[in-house]
């Protein structure tokens, strides 16, 4: 049985678990969240980082310090996970959906501009699979217009733009930890940005509205309730776990690589023949490995290539339904121009297995599985 997913643990992560017990230190911001904070500083060339307890956290610490209002409006595209748009829904926004680019399956960059009135406050552009959106043209919108950027980079740590580390361009950016992406603590995500301003905030609001934050570092020398806050700082339990991963980095990125490459070469006849797509990585982008994906032709092939790999012990998954086709969509939101690819693209879209203990042969039954589903057509 080939899994879909699997946990990566590296080797040290229960020994820091286990280092944070014996510290007697199992709450947030401890020696762990310090040195996940720090890598992310060194490694990503972010100003500021907080260790959060979910990405869909830090997308709603995000969309708080945008201040964006009820009634108004956020531009995002369609096709993302529910977290994307839940945080800006609870602060009362309305989300505008605009189609993807084909080829990366990102908000097409184009159309965004179409899409914006005098409501418009924050755009929330998703670096699907760990490919960055095309961000030069994204932040000169939002200077030309003046809204906040909020990067949801959940599947983009660690991967870049022209150099620059996803989540670390836009106002804020939004990682995910959670164990389905490339470095895990279970549960966790981390809020980055770059302006000073934001910092006593973004910490008073992570700290159930309390300047504890400050009161640690001996700024005050009592803390009390300053504004509107909860709580959103990870166990050191957690954070030992992802310190270990973060230190492995190299070896987790590359043995990913290895599998995405892997996939790349051998499925490159079928793509040649036009019979299914692989992903594409524009000029401008590096990317993390994060996933691997390919298209069939419709959907009704997608489905009879899902049960036939199932056949052979092979889990693949689809991936979203569109945002603006859910029930919540609708009543949040609306889609702005036409639907050309959203759903169309979406309903081609098959992930394969990846993870980090992955193995190449794995890889090659998963390859041989997928020529004898065409051979057989
Ligand atoms: C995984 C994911 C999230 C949510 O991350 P959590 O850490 O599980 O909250 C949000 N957006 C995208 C694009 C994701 O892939």
């Amino acid at each position: 049985m080939i899994d879909f997913n699997r946990p990566a643990f590296t080797g040290k992560e229960t020994d820091y678990i286990k280092q944070a017990v014996m510290n007697h230190k199992l709450c947030g911001d401890g020696e762990f969240t310090k040195k996940c904070s720090q890598w992310m500083k060194d490694k990503l060339k972010t100003k500021y980082s907080l260790l959060t307890t979910s990405c869909t956290h830090a997308l709603e610490m995000g969309a708080y310090l945008t201040d964006i209002q009820p009634g108004e409006e956020v531009i995002m595209p369609s096709y993302t996970f529910v977290s994307t748009a839940d945080a800006f829904v609870l602060r009362g926004a309305r989300v505008a959906f605009v189609d993807v680019r084909p080829d990366t399956m990102n908000i097409d960059e184009n159309l965004i501009e179409a899409a914006i009135n005098e409501k418009t406050r924050a755009i929330a552009p998703v670096h699907y699979a760990g490919v960055a959106c095309d961000m030069d043209k994204i932040m000169e919108i939002a200077k030309h217009y003046n809204l906040k950027v909020v990067e949801d980079a959940a599947q983009a740590v660690n991967a870049y733009y022209k150099g620059k580390a996803l989540g670390t361009i836009g106002d804020f950016g939004c990682f995910s930890f959670h164990e389905t992406k490339n470095y895990i603590m279970g549960e966790g995500g981390a809020l980055l940005f770059q302006d000073d301003e934001m910092l006593e905030r973004a910490e008073v609001l992570r700290e159930k509205g309390t300047d504890r934050s400050k009161f640690f570092r001996g700024q005050v020398d009592k803390y009390t309730w300053v504004d509107f806050g909860s709580s959103y700082l990870p166990s050191e339990l957690n954070a030992a776990y992802l310190y270990a991963q973060l230190e492995a980095c190299d070896k987790i990125d590359e043995r990913r690589m290895s599998v995405w490459n892997f996939y790349n070469e051998n499925l490159k006849d079928l793509a040649d023949k036009g019979i299914i797509e692989v992903p594409f990585i524009p000029d401008y982008a590096k990317h993390n490995a994060h996933m691997y994906y390919i298209k069939a032709k419709n959907i009704e092939e997608r489905t009879e290539l899902i049960s036939y790999l199932r056949s052979k012990d092979i889990c693949s998954a689809f991936h979203y339904v569109p945002l603006h086709s859910a029930a919540a969509g609708r009543k949040f939101g609306y889609f702005v121009g036409e639907d050309k690819y959203t759903t169309k693209e979406s309903e081609r879209l098959t992930r394969l297995p990846m993870y980090y203990d992955l193995t190449l042969e794995d890889a090659a039954t998963v390859t041989q599985a997928i020529h004898d589903f065409y051979k057989g057509r």
